[in-house]
């Protein structure tokens, strides 16, 4: 018998609707593997046994009544930075330990509603902040291929659950990479999609205006599947956009045939690691050999990518985290008086590298330093959004490298904030664009760990990416490997 664990969800809804496996049967078989091996992996901080088994027993009674939704019985598990409603929500923060959210996030809602079955919350850095899921304020999660290996971050738990077969999909978010960063790490695919183009309601914010949840999987295919469920405009949310959602899974047959594609030269810079340059550039041989046409052009504000988005992103992480004093969410730890409080609850509750950027946007943003430092990033920002404008006026995506290293180990770049900062060196521009970017496997590197591909497009082309990623997907093998688990 096919083990139940490793099938797409694709192939998991083939034999659901022949009604060879039931979704009991593959809800009971993620998590006698999670029981198995996730104490090795650490990809959830809690597992939903109950709530799965029920929202799986409920998915096979309405199968038998006819019912066809699009996940209807497929067990997923969820970043721990979505609100699910009745679920401790920690983002993991020990400041929100024992937060029990009274609502479920949009995105988490369209997935119950198109069927899913949630087995539990995923680890990830605390409040999203980090590149290696090192900063969780629990554990930190190993990487399947090498578990003395980060996952990436901050949706390691989410790369790293696919990656292990405990789930057939996950919901991570992307600020500045955690989507496509960890997806890459663990050799799954993933798409961070368009701001706008998934509700933000319920996902905890870090920064406002570059938070945008997106789905992990072992194939393109799944991708396409689950985005087309949570995507779409939200009345909760009013950044999401009216833009109507395409039919992904229809868009994925189309060739590549005349398709237009860009080599950023500043993509390929020093620094990046050789393996992952050359599979990165099989990859586009491949794509060529497909019909498409590459050509190297320049993204000239480049370098000020890393600055502008830190900048911007902890000045909306210092006003996001204000909300977490210890009177309505979670943890709290009492003191003298109401200020005293305040201070212990945060200063019990926050880790390090939440601290750090409470203190640096806070500095960001006040009287003195916002027009130098905030107006100045902003003004940047939209420098670099004219830039992927002009870009994509003359090809039709854009493929680089999503990260110049494969998975680091545990402790390698820990004490070098600078370092785990230039994890996300390819991934951050996107994110200031609101720019969609797909990332996929396209090889290994000499120790073995997966390199990732990255296709960015310009706003609301996920139908585009996700064409040529599938197309990737159907000449090539990569997707398939699994990691040696037992
Ligand atoms: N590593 C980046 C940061 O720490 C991006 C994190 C993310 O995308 N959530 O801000």
């Amino acid at each position: 018998m096919t083990d139940l664990t490793s099938l797409t969800i694709a192939g998991a809804l083939n034999k659901l609707r022949a009604r060879e496996i039931s979704a009991l049967e593959l809800t009971e078989a993620h998590l006698a593997r999670i029981e198995r091996l996730d104490p090795h992996i650490r990809a959830f901080l809690n597992v939903t046994e109950e709530f799965a088994l029920a929202q799986a027993k409920a998915a096979d009674q309405a199968r038998a009544a006819g019912d066809e939704r699009p996940l209807l019985g497929i067990p997923i598990a969820l970043k721990d930075v979505l609100s699910t409603k009745g679920i401790e929500t920690t983002c993991g923060s020990k400041i929100l330990k024992g937060y029990h959210p009274v609502f479920d996030a949009t995105s988490v809602a369209r997935l119950y509603e198109a069927g899913a079955v949630m087995l539990g919350k995923l680890n990830m850095d605390e409040f999203a902040m980090g590149s290696s899921t090192e900063n969780s304020g629990y554990f930190p999660t190993a990487n399947p291929w090498n578990l003395a290996h980060v996952p990436g971050g901050s949706s390691g738990g989410s790369a790293a659950a696919v990656a292990a077969n405990l789930a057939l999909a996950t919901l991570g978010t992307d600020t500045g990479g955690s989507i496509r960063q960890p997806a890459s790490f663990c050799g799954v695919s993933a798409i961070k999609p368009s701001y706008g183009r998934v509700s933000r309601y319920g996902l905890i914010a870090y920064g406002s205006s570059f938070d945008q949840a997106g789905p992990f999987a072992r194939t393109v295919d799944d991708v396409a599947r689950v985005l087309g469920v949570i995507a779409g405009p939200d009345p909760l949310d009013s950044t999401s956009m009216p833009t109507p959602v395409p039919d992904y899974l229809a868009a994925l047959d189309g060739e590549l045939r005349g398709l237009k594609i860009g080599l950023p030269a500043e993509y390929f810079a020093e620094g990046l690691q050789p393996d992952a340059e050359t599979a990165v550039r099989a990859a586009v041989k491949q794509l060529e050999d497909m019909g498409a046409e590459a050509r190297e052009l320049s993204f000239q504000h480049a370098d000020y990518c890393l600055p502008a988005y830190y900048i911007i992103a902890m000045a909306e992480a210092s006003a996001n985290l204000a909300r977490f004093d210890g009177l309505r969410f979670g943890a709290r730890v009492d003191g003298a008086d109401l200020i005293d409080s305040y201070k212990k609850t945060r200063g019990a509750g926050f880790g390090e590298e939440v601290k750090r950027r409470i203190m640096l946007g806070t500095y960001t943003l006040s009287a003195g330093y916002y027009d130098a430092y905030y107006g100045k990033a902003q003004a940047v920002r939209t420098l670099i959004r004219r830039d992927f404008d002009a870009l994509f006026n003359e090809v039709d995506v854009l493929i680089a490298p999503v990260a110049p290293t494969t998975a680091f180990a545990f402790g390698e770049v820990t004490d070098d904030p600078l370092r785990m900062i230039l994890a996300d060196v390819l991934t951050i521009s996107a994110n200031l664009a609101g720019i969609p970017g797909l990332s996929l496997p396209c090889g290994f590197d000499r120790a073995g760990l997966p390199i990732g591909l990255q296709i960015l497009g310009a706003p609301f082309t996920e139908e585009r990416l996700l064409q040529v990623g599938a197309a990737y997907q159907r000449a090539t093998a990569w997707h398939l490997r699994s990691p040696e688990l037992g």
